[in-house]
């Protein structure tokens, strides 16, 4: 009987990781038929033209998609749809990597950093260590607070801590104007974090980078 609230709770997640899986896979589906009806009526009306007109045989067309096929292959260009994975190399590190006193902002920060959004490595989802979210395959998991699945709600630790992604290790909030507006005086930057990063109770099709683009040539 004691068990009652946490069974819920794990039925809760798990509908809500179903809900999102399902999202995701119809918005897919649907918005690949739509791309596929809109290219091949164009592709065939474009073929028929070039046949029409001498300018190329069916045989040469067929032989120039194949080889474009193969290439889009090695370029790894047809996985699919919307999935997002990180390609890192957890030996090179951050030139500009400033450490942070967690400990020391944790009661004001409220670990804040837990509620940004990244993908996870090939290692990183085959290890099972971490739990990626099924409606946006495969980026890291949120709950409905906004905080990342794996963050302890009493202490705001990492509840995966030597197992955590590389990017977590290799974050650091020091230069992230969008988390302290004063860094040195552990201001925070609340109206972003309040416009921002608020309650995630409906699933979203996109969330906040943990990593800007502009710091993606330095992550290695
Ligand atoms: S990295 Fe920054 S935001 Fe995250 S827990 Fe440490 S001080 Fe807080
Ligand atoms: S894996 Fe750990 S450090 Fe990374 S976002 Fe989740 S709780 Fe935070």
């Amino acid at each position: 009987m004691t068990d009652q609230p946490q069974d819920s709770a794990a039925l809760d997640q798990l509908e809500r990781q179903v809900e999102r899986g399902q999202l995701f896979t119809h918005t897919a589906l649907s918005n690949n038929a739509e791309r596929i009806i809109e290219m091949e009526t164009f592709v065939y009306g474009l073929i028929d033209l070039l046949v029409e007109k001498g300018l190329a045989t069916a045989e040469e067309i067929s032989d120039k998609a194949q080889a474009v096929h193969q290439e889009m292959v090695q370029k790894g260009e047809t996985l699919g749809p919307g999935i997002v994975m990180r390609l890192e190399n957890p030996d090179t590190p951050r030139e500009d990597f400033v450490p942070v006193n967690c400990a020391e902002r944790i009661h004001i920060c409220q670990a804040i950093c837990c509620k940004l959004s990244f993908a996870l490595t090939a290692p990183e989802i085959e290890s099972g260590h971490v739990k990626w979210d099924l409606g946006r395959p495969y980026a890291i998991r949120h709950e409905p607070d906004g905080y990342c699945t794996h963050q302890n709600r009493e202490t705001r630790g990492c509840g995966v801590y030597d197992h955590r992604p590389g990017i977590c290790r290799r974050y650091s909030c020091a230069n992230d104007e969008r988390i302290w507006s004063n860094f040195d005086a552990m201001e925070l930057n609340t109206a972003w974090i309040n416009d921002q990063l608020g309650a995630d109770d409906r699933p979203k099709l996109a969330r906040i980078a943990m990593i800007r683009l502009e710091d993606i040539t330095n992550t290695g």
